[in-house]
């Protein structure tokens, strides 16, 4: 494990110097493709960004994401970009590997990869890039499978991470792992950590991939004074934005306001130092030879369905996502896209814009089709996300269907569903309720049923090498990789 100094000793002013001592490496050249730097923000709901028209009500001329609505000017901003799931682990598993969950397998915390299928970072290596991938989060773990492919991989986070924490099903070393890993603030590391890195692959003539998962919009809230001061300028009430997840209901809306509040402050500190990244890759002369990717996993429930958090269902302050994608001469700039796209359908569109070939049995496709015109004589259908949350541990056990128009869930522990016609009802409000998943008599239900099973059929397409995909049965080439990241030590390494 990466040893950093702790994370509160960091400030945006120590940073500055980074930014300025960095000219060494100069104009790349003969870069074989364009750089891809891919950028997540955990529990990033798409409507608290700036750059999607959001004002905080107590701060309105303080954008939450100034960084990343420049890149959007520059950019593609997708509208309509759907997750997977609403938490963590799956969804970022389906941006590495252009597979919705039910496909890629890794389901909860006892499922990993099963390493006959590709990852984004493989397949850019097999081409020649350097890869180097930072995160920050337990569920980003490399034991899962989200090394493979990467020459770095390296945890940002002070919280030690060992193996052993996230073996057996009631592990309390995994609860209180993931518990510590949500206080603190761990930007800074990351972006310490992420600019070294991309220092050493400018100098180099191969293209690079970077990829980068930030932590700090993930409750508890706990932002920097300064930062707090921008979104709530003298609150006294006694609402702690870092007890929200534990405690009960808020007492008062302006309390619960003031959570709202913390939460956009941890954006804009992580956009602030997103700047910073992207600040520098503008410096190093890389801008106009690099993808810039920027996305989230899930996004967060603040009680707009009566619940908080997340990794519980899928409306769409779970599941909507912020994307926005920027390559210079490449992609069209300052426009948007209200066709919906699928966070499986990134990794297909980053490889397609660096002319690597997807393997066959990806379900997703890339979304070149978003900003070219289109064949007319090629019928256009509207794509559809099949949705999943599957948890036993937690009694949870649910599957979606979300299309533009329509979002269809079953709920398999309660044996009952919900049906939302978006266009009518985009706050899913008022849901048509049914209590038969096998022999339903509503069309969009059948529809719903009918593209589970074309999911499932595909997992005939998938390559497969063991049969047994667990954290708790690691394979000797995993061991390697996890014992070479320094996630284990020689003995344990040797026992296996
Ligand atoms: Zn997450």
């Amino acid at each position: 494990m990466p040893q950093f100094p702790s994370v509160f000793v960091f400030c945006l002013t120590l940073l500055l110097p980074l930014l300025t001592g960095c000219s060494g490496a100069g104009e790349k050249v003969g870069t074989k493709g364009p750089n891809v730097v891919l950028i997540s923000v955990d529990s990033l709901r798409r409507d608290h960004l700036s750059t999607y028209g959001y004002r905080n009500r107590l701060a309105p001329d303080v954008p939450t994401t100034p960084a990343i609505d420049r890149l959007a000017k520059g950019g593609l901003r997708f509208d309509d970009a759907v997750s997977s799931t609403s938490w963590t682990l799956p969804s970022h598993m389906a941006l590495m590997t252009g597979l919705p969950d039910t496909l890629h397998g890794v389901v909860n915390n006892e499922k990993r990869l099963d390493p006959a299928l590709s990852t984004l970072a493989q397949l850019l290596r097999a081409r020649g890039y350097q890869t180097g991938g930072f995160f920050t989060g337990p569920n980003l773990h490399p034991i899962f499978g989200f090394s493979q492919g990467f020459d770095t991989y390296e945890s940002c986070s002070e919280v030690d991470m060992p193996v052993e924490s996230f073996q057996g099903t009631t592990n309390p070393r995994r609860f209180d792992m993931h518990e510590a890993s949500h206080k603190g603030l761990t930007s800074p590391a990351l972006l310490e950590r992420s600019l070294a890195w991309l220092n050493e692959a400018a100098a180099k003539d191969d293209p690079f991939f970077l990829f980068v998962h930030w932590w700090d919009p993930h409750y508890d809230y706990d932002p920097p004074e300064q930062y707090a001061e921008m979104f709530d300028p003298g609150y006294d009430g006694d609402s702690d934005a870092t007890e929200f997840y534990k405690s009960h209901q808020m007492k008062t809306p302006r309390d619960m306001q003031h959570v709202l509040s913390m939460y956009d402050a941890e954006i804009r500190y992580t956009d602030d130092h997103i700047g910073m990244l992207l600040a520098r890759i503008e410096k190093l002369g890389l801008a106009q030879d690099t993808l810039i990717v920027f996305t989230a996993d899930h996004g967060e429930e603040f009680f707009d369905h009566g619940k908080k958090g997340h990794q519980r269902n899928f409306y769409d302050e779970s599941v909507r996502l912020p994307l926005v994608m920027r390559l210079p001469g490449v992609l069209p700039s300052g426009k948007s896209v209200q066709r919906m796209a699928r966070i499986q359908d990134i990794g297909p569109t980053i490889l397609d814009l660096c002319d690597v070939a997807a393997p066959d049995y990806f379900e997703g496709v890339s979304l070149r089709s978003s900003w070219e015109p289109r064949d007319p004589d090629v019928k256009s259908v509207a794509p559809v996300q099949i949705l999943s949350l599957e948890l036993p541990g937690k009694g949870i056990n649910k599957v979606g269907l979300r299309r533009k128009d329509l979002k269809v869930v079953w709920d398999f522990e309660e044996q009952t569903g919900e049906l939302f016609v978006l266009y009518d009802d985009p706050g899913e409000m008022n849901p048509l309720v049914f209590t038969d998943f096998d022999d339903p008599a509503h069309p969009a239900v059948r529809f719903f049923k009918q593209s589970i099973q074309e999911l499932e059929a595909r997992r005939a397409l998938l390559p497969r090498t063991v049969g047994h995909v667990g954290v708790d049965d690691l394979p000797a080439d995993l061991i390697e990789d996890l014992a070479g990241f320094g996630y284990l030590d020689n003995d344990h390494g040797e026992q296996e």
